[in-house]
């Protein structure tokens, strides 16, 4: 078949392989609708286990090969079109997410490490690929209006991707969210409304029940998510896998809270290699705030499902859950991975590292080399190359990177007066008085 090209180099014949859902764990598969409370099977078992999208690998692979993504003329999630759950090209909503860089992380003696700077995205975090695939779900399923629960970055990114689609927005968050947070959701054109942590997930089930609003985030205890907005997250495990060289890393760190994050890398992994593309796939590691850690209890306990921790105050608050999901507990298990946690000075340390690299991370993002080298210090050998994703821009709350930095001096503008305030690697020649 000739497809007609468009000006973006995607044929906009380009169809996804999409075939359906299916629960995680009892393996019970429904047809591609909106369903956002997980099986349903399962529910009825009083147990919440996730839905994945499921693909016709075989029809993938026809159109989906390296050569092809390299040369779509578009950039961003979409180049993968086949991968993800969007039919309409119509629908696939975009802000020009993705594609974001891959850069070396130097120093430390940490080996080969790469950090993925995801706060390159259009609202600076790594939400902005699921909410530009939720809200296309949302758009192709003729959604109405798009609610969200969220510290923030989720929040952020529903508000801006349901305005580039022309929808309105609901945002449930909590009062104590830094003012940037709630400032980037009201930009956007969201209605935004603080309240308590579990009332947020009250009121969404509430207005998603009583007004059909389409929610973008968790309202189930465990959460189960909105299964096609996590498939967005696929695509850092597409793009990971192109930028180095058509490999699997050997390790990938995500920052997690309720694991939608790592356990949609881990599915991209898992689809290219049932596409052929990869021949090995990677250990995924939780970075976990040492003020949460449902998937470190799970795992220590040999729980089957997530467990629900007590938390306590973390500076990477938009991480500190108190529960996870299954879906990340299975990817954990999967990938042969674990959860490291670490506390908030390691945070702080990881930050200052990634500063003086020119990248600045939110707390809850620099986590994931704050794992690393905790992991490292302990003598955790993790297969290289080592991926850590760095989630979300420092600039969401530089007030906790603040804490650590030296107060701005002012200084008479004479040059006696300069030079005993500069340390000595400002001043090479000897003494200039
Ligand atoms: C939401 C978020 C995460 C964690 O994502 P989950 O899917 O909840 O694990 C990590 N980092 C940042 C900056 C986030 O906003
Ligand atoms: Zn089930």
């Amino acid at each position: 078949m000739t497809a007609v090209t468009t000006v973006d180099g995607l044929s906009a014949a380009t169809p996804s392989a999409a075939t359906g859902l299916r629960c995680l764990a009892c393996g019970a598969t429904f047809p591609l609708a909106p369903m956002f409370e997980g099986c349903p099977i399962c529910a009825a078992e009083d147990d919440r286990v996730n839905l994945r999208v499921t693909y016709d690998y075989d029809a993938a692979r026809k159109t989906l090969t390296p050569d092809a993504v390299a040369g779509r003329g578009r950039r961003g999630i979409w180049r993968w079109a086949e991968l993800l759950p969007i039919d309409q090209e119509g629908a696939r909503i975009s802000l020009g997410e993705g594609d974001t860089p891959l850069l070396p992380v130097r120093g430390r003696e940490l080996g080969e490490v790469w950090v993925k700077d995801e706060s390159r995205n259009p609202t600076w975090s790594y939400k902005d690929r699921l909410c530009a695939a939720a809200v296309s779900y949302g758009v192709q399923s003729s959604a109405q209006i798009c609610a969200v629960s969220s510290t923030g970055n989720h929040g952020a990114a529903a508000a801006a991707y349901a305005a580039r689609a022309g929808m309105p927005c609901i945002v449930f968050t909590r009062p104590d969210v830094p003012a940037t947070m709630k400032i980037l959701m009201q930009i956007y054109g969201a209605k935004v409304l603080a309240t308590t942590r579990l009332g947020r997930w009250a009121l969404l089930r509430a207005g998603t029940d009583q007004a059909g609003w389409y929610p973008m985030s968790n309202f189930t205890m465990p959460p189960t998510g909105n299964p096609y907005g996590v498939e967005g997250f696929k695509t850092i495990a597409f793009e990971l896998a192109e930028q180095l060289g058509w490999r699997a890393p050997g390790t990938v760190i995500v920052p997690t809270g309720y694991g939608e994050g790592l356990s949609g890398i881990w599915h991209g992994f898992e689809d290219l290699q049932a596409l052929g593309l990869i021949d090995s796939t990677p250990r995924m590691i939780a970075a976990e705030t040492a003020t949460s850690g449902s998937l470190a209890t799970a795992l220590a306990s040999g729980a089957s499902r997530p467990v629900r921790v007590e938390t306590s105050p973390s500076l990477a608050f938009s991480i500190n859950a108190a529960n996870t999901t299954y879906q990340a507990l299975k990817a954990l298990r999967d990938s042969g991975g674990c959860s490291i946690q670490v506390n908030d000075d390691e945070i702080l340390d990881a930050q200052g590292h990634l500063g003086r690299q020119g990248l600045f991370a939110e707390a809850a993002s620099a986590i994931s080399l704050a794992a690393l080298i905790s992991g490292h210090a302990a003598g955790m050998t993790l297969p290289e190359p080592v991926v850590v994703i760095m989630t979300s821009s420092g600039l969401k709350d530089p007030h906790a990177a603040q804490a650590r930095l030296e107060p701005v001096v002012e200084v008479v503008p004479e040059w006696e007066a300069l030079v005993p305030l500069l340390p000595p690697e400002l001043l090479p020649t000897p003494s200039v008085s």
